[in-house]
């Protein structure tokens, strides 16, 4: 029973990641979607969910800030974060993985790139 957290300013781009994972054959049951890594931090640490996907880009808290803010905070702390980001450079994946990210995807992605990215943290059909 995987909860799936999906954190984008783009509420197009939360229905495309979850069409995609549905798509991909990965056991997902529920989806929580946050608009920005404030809102995200507050849906990780109340909402029990077994993984979070985050964006980069986005207004109040980036997604960068939002890895540091829960890796550094005393709770949840632990949930694996994976990036869905068009920011695709060496320079930020390894920021991001310093940071505390445990995987990365770019943007524009497949359901087999998602599936072979996500099939570490979710159980597959
Ligand atoms: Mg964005």
């Amino acid at each position: 029973m995987a909860k799936v957290l999906i954190i984008d300013d783009s509420a197009v781009m939360r229905k495309i990641i979850q069409r995609n994972i549905m798509q991909s054959g990965l056991l997902v049951d529920e989806f929580v979607e946050a608009g920005d890594g404030r809102e995200g931090l507050e849906k990780a640490t109340t909402c029990n969910v077994d993984l979070i996907l985050c964006d980069w880009n986005m207004p109040n808290m980036t997604g960068i800030d939002f890895v540091k803010a829960l890796r550094g905070s005393g709770q949840k702390n632990n949930i694996p974060i994976v990036m869905v980001t068009t920011e695709g450079s060496d320079a930020k994946i390894e920021e991001a993985k310093n940071s505390g990210a445990n995987g990365y995807v770019t943007k524009p992605f497949t359901p087999e790139q998602l599936k072979a990215k996500l099939g570490n943290f979710l159980q597959i059909k």
